[in-house]
């Protein structure tokens, strides 16, 4: 028997057991095809308190996967009315794909939010799109992820069924307080924080492109700006900044369980002054820094203090 005949045969056969797929798309019953499992993903690393229902884009990807176009689309009109955090978490993880024909609009989240590697923009990206924008990036998502899967479990024979995909994002970058001290200004001495980054997930492309701080110029006081330093409410020692945004986004760098050392010299002088530089990254002492900031980039902000933590 030709292998074309064959295949027709055997396809027939499918066709009959699992009925035909356009009737059974009419009739609202549609088949089970294999499907990865993707788990449901935590909205909380892309500044959301819900969490994402992954289940429509994995029917999506596993009617892609068997070619059959009425689930396909059934799931893709779930995927278009449910939630756009949904679209979030399988953007977030999207892996460059090269030689692939991509929408105009995939290419501006390739281009433009992708290399933030921040999934709170990520979010608002996908929650501001048009109807129209929104269907071709879906698109491409369930294209891209569909393409992709098979490959995931390596090239052992892929059992759909049995693969679990986890598309939480990576954990944020960690930076700490490093050191409290003092920089010359034009005023004075200045009380300033350095920012470290112990297990090098920070750095100073990160901190001045994503987090905007501005390059550190020796000798100088820059403007406050809209990050406010974080401090033990007790002891007063600095453990971090924030920036808290117009649209609610926070950005917090350094945690509260790792506070710096600070003399009440230091915590003195931040309370009279109302404010603090913020340096980074720098992990060693104040006296080396201006060695650094000759040698290469130290970028600053300058953090006001809390109202409740400033001195009437
Ligand atoms: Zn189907």
């Amino acid at each position: 028997m030709p292998k074309d005949h064959a295949r027709k045969r055997r396809a027939r056969r499918t066709a009959r057991s699992a009925g035909s797929s356009y009737t059974s798309a009419n009739a609202g019953t549609l088949h089970a095809h294999p499907a990865p499992v993707l788990i449901t993903v935590s909205g909380a690393p892309f500044g959301v308190s819900r969490t994402a229902d992954m289940s429509a884009a994995s029917a999506a990807i596993a009617a892609g996967l068997a070619d059959c176009k009425p689930c396909r689309a059934s799931a893709m009109a779930r995927l278009m009315l449910g939630d756009s955090l949904v679209l979030a978490v399988l953007a977030a993880s999207l892996p460059q794909v090269p030689n692939r024909e991509l929408s105009s609009i995939t290419y501006i989240f390739c281009n433009d939010v992708q290399p933030h590697e921040y999934p709170p923009y990520t979010y608002d990206f996908t929650a501001g799109l048009g109807a129209v924008q929104r269907q071709s990036f879906l698109e491409d998502l369930v294209d891209i992820w569909t393409a992709l899967i098979p490959h995931l479990s390596g090239d052992t024979g892929t059992d759909l069924t049995a693969m679990i995909i986890n598309l939480t994002p990576a954990p944020p970058l960690d930076y700490r307080a490093g050191r409290t001290g003092f920089v010359p200004t034009p005023q004075g001495p200045f009380p300033a924080l350095t920012l470290t980054s112990p297990d090098m997930t920070g750095s100073i492309e990160d901190l001045s492109e994503r987090c905007g701080f501005p390059l550190y110029t020796w000798n100088t006081l820059p403007d406050v700006m809209d990050w406010v330093l974080q401090q033990h409410p007790v002891t007063l020692h600095p453990w971090g900044v924030r920036r808290v945004s117009r649209d609610g986004q926070n950005l917090t760098l350094g945690s509260g369980e790792h506070p710096a050392e600070a003399t009440s010299e230091w915590t003195d002088a931040a309370q009279r002054a109302g404010s603090v530089l913020v340096l980074g990254l720098w992990s060693d002492g104040f006296e080396s820094l201006i060695h650094a900031v000759q040698a290469q980039e130290i970028f600053t902000v300058r953090a006001r203090l809390q109202p409740s933590t400033t001195r009437d």
